[in-house]
């Protein structure tokens, strides 16, 4: 066993013993070599529960709450799942690991294509990204819907509530995960859509998110920069 293995090994111990139980979810963190994810300088944290910046002002997920938002996705092997704020990849791995086909989007293209690099490398071929706007939704591409999604994930906390068009490309029956509120009165929630236009909300945990913001960004802008972290 190598050294990266068995500091995987530690944080999958550590996640369990802080309340993380789905086998499912643990499994898959074991196999996602979280230090792909990480720019160079930061190594040595790669395996570490914490949130790690990854440059322009965003940050790769605490693993915690990557496990805590998987596992409330209750995810199988026949869902598909679209995924708002890829960042470098690391959630959208996770989840490629335990369901059929991950739609991601980010809105940075620089991370969009870090991201894209990532699963090239690690033979991910069941993920497709998108530099784009995730809070329009997926779009129709060369005429083809992927909407309705079975599981929705938003890695980015939206102000009031998330974006309408989310909601509407969620499957009835379907289960949401996102962030919401402003910085430092963040909640993490699942809607479950019980209908066409009806869903129940709870919250989960405490967050700290980097903020959804609207549109693709400018060249090598940088957004505000946030630590993600538990509250
Ligand atoms: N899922 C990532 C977390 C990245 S941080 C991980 O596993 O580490 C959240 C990301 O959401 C940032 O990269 C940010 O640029 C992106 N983001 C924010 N608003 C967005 C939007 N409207 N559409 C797509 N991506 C967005």
């Amino acid at each position: 066993m190598n050294a990266a293995d068995s500091k995987k090994i530690r944080l999958v111990m550590s996640l369990r013993k802080a309340g993380i139980r789905d086998t499912t979810v643990l499994s898959a963190i074991e196999r996602v070599p979280r230090d792909h994810f990480i720019p160079e300088a930061m190594q040595d944290q790669a395996y570490e529960d914490i949130a790690v910046p990854i440059g322009l002002g965003q940050t790769i997920s605490q693993p915690f709450v990557v496990a805590k938002m998987t596992e409330a996705l209750e995810l199988n092997d026949r869902h598909k799942v679209l995924e708002i704020g890829t960042g470098t990849g690391y959630q959208a791995c996770v989840l490629s690991k335990i369901c059929r086909r991950v739609y991601t989007i980010e809105r940075h293209k620089p991370l969009h294509d870090i991201a894209e690099n990532n699963f090239k490398e690690l033979g991910l071929r069941n993920i497709t990204t998108l530099c784009g706007d995730g809070m329009k939704g997926w779009p129709k591409i060369h005429g083809i819907e992927q909407a309705p999604f079975d599981r929705i994930i938003v890695t980015a906390a939206a102000r009031e509530k998330p974006p309408e068009k989310l909601i509407e490309q969620l499957k009835v029956g379907g289960i949401m995960v996102a962030p919401v509120g402003e910085s430092g009165k963040q909640m993490l929630k699942r809607y479950k859509k019980e209908s066409a236009d009806t869903y129940a909300i709870s919250d989960i945990i405490p967050v700290r998110f980097v903020p959804l913001l609207p549109d693709i960004a400018k060249d090598g802008a940088r957004d505000e920069i946030q630590e993600e972290v538990m509250a």
